[in-house]
């Protein structure tokens, strides 16, 4: 009997949720426990290695043929100004999702944690190091595309993949082979990532065993309210929000989307890295959900860099989070600015795992929030990535459907 593959990978992260929580039940310590640990991390590893094998290949094809068609089909501007449109308000949207949530809930209220007793005394609106962050993410985008290839840095290599798809188009038939030689570079890249998905069901076990086998629960029964709400919060965003946007828009039913976006959806919440689901992404896109591989070659990677909702809530929601903490009462203007630094946080966020922490620091320093908060979000962050994760590529999925339906108009 032939299983299918959504099948098999979701009984992988069934038996692997479940082989983690028998790890940790046995202890770290057992000898059953380290040798099944020890095996999952090949296993995982190897799925890990294998999707960033083929990822800077596909990413740099799949724009630059993605471009190269939207030009093709004078459709270029729209795409771009709908693709941008949809990022911005769909990111604005999870911000502000976030922060009603933490002003609601107040997560983080009256928990005297011994780290901030001294915080209080040193708080005074900081200027923002904003400024900083901004110039290094501008001097990040352009740079030697053989250095940006060979450090798999994406967001240089969406820079110049989309100028050289530009390029392509308007040089026109000089340049026919090149535009072939990579159309054909993207197939055979999607044909890797086929194969590569064989291996997702063992690969989602192991990432998910191993998870579950190392968590901290102590620490995260300590800080369940904060984790509830963030984790509450990002589900609404993924099943209402973003569906909402599916169904007023694109007009695809939310079902249809989760069933054709399941694969990838998986695969995020094991692997937390936008990055390293992107192959899986694509080929959901593209193969199930019916988006047209120009578009989805354009917005599905570049989503996957820039895209991140659920990045962006959660940033929003922790500031607070660590505002309550502190005993900091963040008035309008102050909670106003770390929403816009949230959002330039979020972009900013490469796709790989606990990213989001990284960023974090700048939005905490935007309103001089104490950073040895990040001591506290660290050792939860693996968990609440999953999810966030998760909801990062499903908005680039639904993105890819608004933007076909809005540059079909
Ligand atoms: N892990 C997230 C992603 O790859 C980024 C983050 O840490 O928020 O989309």
């Amino acid at each position: 009997m032939k299983v299918a593959l959504n099948t098999q990978i979701f009984l992988g992260a069934v038996f692997g949720v479940a082989l983690g929580m028998g790890f940790a039940k046995l202890g770290p310590d057992a000898a059953v426990s380290k040798q099944g640990i020890y095996f999952c991390s090949l296993l995982s590893n190897l799925f890990m290695d294998l999707l960033k094998m083929v990822l800077v290949p596909l990413v740099f094809t799949s724009i630059a043929v993605g471009v190269a068609k939207l030009r093709m089909h004078g459709q270029l501007h729209r795409v771009w100004l709908s693709t941008l449109g949809f990022f911005v308000v769909s990111m604005a949207l999870a911000i502000m999702l976030g922060v009603a949530a933490a002003n609601l809930f107040e997560p983080g209220k009256g928990l005297n944690l011994d780290l901030f007793n001294n915080a209080s005394p040193n708080f005074a609106a900081k200027q923002m190091s904003f400024e900083q962050f901004v110039a290094s993410f501008l001097h990040g985008l352009f740079v030697n595309p053989f250095a940006a290839l060979a450090q798999a840095n994406i967001l240089a290599i969406v820079m110049f993949a989309l100028l050289l798809g530009i390029a392509l188009v308007v040089g026109g038939d000089r340049y026919r082979n090149i535009l072939l030689l990579l159309q054909e570079g993207l197939e055979l890249m999607l044909r890797l990532v086929g194969w590569i998905m064989r291996l997702a069901p063992f690969g989602i076990m192991a990432l998910l065993a191993q998870l579950l086998a190392t968590q901290n629960l102590a620490l995260l029964s300590s800080l369940a309210e904060f984790v509830a709400v963030v984790i509450g919060t990002t589900l609404l965003h993924g099943l209402v929000v973003l569906p909402m946007l599916l169904l007023l828009i694109a007009k695809v039913s939310p079902l249809k989307f989760f069933l054709g976006a399941r694969e990838a959806l998986i695969t995020a919440f094991a692997t937390s890295s936008s990055s390293a689901t992107l192959p899986v992404t694509l080929r959901c896109v593209e193969q199930h959900l019916h988006v047209k591989p120009g578009i989805a070659g354009f917005v599905v990677p570049l989503g996957a860099t820039v895209n991140m909702d659920g990045t962006a809530l959660y940033e929003a929601a922790a500031a607070l989070f660590v505002a309550n903490l502190a005993g900091i009462e963040l008035d309008l203007a102050q909670q106003l600015i770390v929403c816009f630094t949230t959002m330039i946080a979020a972009i900013g966020a490469p796709g790989i795992p606990s990213a989001g922490m990284v960023t974090m620091m700048m939005v905490l320093q935007s309103v001089g929030l104490p950073t040895e908060a990040i001591a506290i979000l660290l050792p939860i962050d693996r968990l609440l990535d999953t999810v966030r994760t998760m909801v990062n590529v499903e908005g680039d999925m639904v993105g890819s459907l608004v933007v076909q339906r809005l540059s079909e108009r």
